[in-house]
């Protein structure tokens, strides 16, 4: 007899739920637009040719137009110097028509993207990786946070209401993943914890967490019996595996299938984490719009 196991856990639905953040985006900036004759605009950079940058810069762009915002590509050749791309951040930083600035990266080598990130207005830095940003959301200030990590917090604070007092778990100590998701639960009032390669006994670590986010790179590297029963686990990794059949398929950090046993509930790769990150990339150009005319921030789009 074919038995078809049951899983428990509730699958949460990132498509979904970033469908249902850009309809409240654009709600907000059909209204910013009609009342107060302000389209938010966003300008995204990119430099060189790399195909999987292409695609997501296509992306952004796409929707960005679908929420009414104004979008501004810039697609410079791979040989652009240092100098010319700082020329061109200095133009966006002083255009008022700009309330958010994206530089696509991996960057070329020869292109020092410390220095880069450093030159972008930290008020339209809608990546939220400018110091600037990493400084304020460190010191429990208003910030731009970074977007995957706040589309992570969206979904959590969705599924969970308050954070309060919730032991935390994060994988992962990256500058775009880990480190912000961590402040980001403290900031919620969660019990913080933030484990990586060096971490001993991860197994107890994650085992002890109501929430667990899972941020690290490794394919299936998180299997069912390290979840807490009833857990929320929060899958960022995003792995391309070649399956039996000879295809790639893309996969998380943690074992959906066994994972899923036992959370209470749980995000799907792909179709989880994924498509909040451009989600939020607009919800911060909308904040960081609204913050540059001293209106009021959407509410429920910011951290
Ligand atoms: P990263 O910069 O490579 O950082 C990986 C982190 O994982 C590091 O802190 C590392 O620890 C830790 N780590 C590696 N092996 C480990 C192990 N065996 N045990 C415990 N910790 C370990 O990666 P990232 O940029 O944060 O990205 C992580 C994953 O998320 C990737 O799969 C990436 O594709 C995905 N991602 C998805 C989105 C999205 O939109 N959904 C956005 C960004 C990233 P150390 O610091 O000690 O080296």
């Amino acid at each position: 007899m074919n038995i078809r196991e049951t899983t428990r856990a509730a699958r949460i639905d990132g498509k979904a739920f970033a469908a249902g953040v850009r309809a409240r985006v654009a709600d907000h900036v059909a209204e910013l637009t009609s009342v107060q004759g302000i389209t938010p605009g966003l300008a995204v950079v990119l430099v060189g040719e790399d195909p999987a940058s292409e695609v997501y810069v296509r992306n952004k762009a796409r929707q960005t137009r679908e929420v009414g915002m104004t979008g501004f590509e810039h697609k410079l050749a791979a040989e652009t110097t240092q100098a010319e791309l700082l020329a061109l951040l200095a133009r966006l930083n002083a255009d008022p028509a700009v309330h958010g600035i994206l530089v696509q990266l991996p960057l070329p080598r020869h292109i020092d993207t410390e220095a880069v990130l450093a030159a972008i207005d930290p008020a339209k830095d809608v990546d939220g990786f400018h110091v600037s940003n990493v400084g304020l959301l460190g010191t429990g200030q208003k910030a731009l946070v970074p977007c995957t990590p706040l589309g992570c917090l969206m979904m959590l604070r969705d599924r969970l209401g308050s954070l309060r007092g919730l032991n935390a778990v994060v994988v992962g100590r990256s500058n775009i993943v880990g480190r912000p998701m961590a402040q980001l639960l403290l900031r919620d009032d969660c019990t913080v914890t933030v484990a990586h390669r060096h971490s001993r006994d991860l197994e107890a670590i994650c085992r002890g967490a109501d929430i667990l986010v899972v941020a690290v790179g490794r394919p299936r590297m998180i299997p069912g019996d390290w979840i807490k029963p009833g857990a929320t686990v929060i899958d960022v990794g995003i792995n391309r595996i070649e399956a039996e059949d000879g295809r790639t398929r893309l996969v998380g950090d943690v074992d959906f299938d066994d994972a899923a046993r036992v959370a209470g509930a749980i995000t799907p790769v792909p179709g989880g984490v994924g498509p909040m990150t451009i989600a939020c990339l607009l919800s911060n150009t909308l904040t960081a719009c609204c913050r540059a005319h001293g209106l009021p921030e959407p509410e429920g789009l910011t951290a």
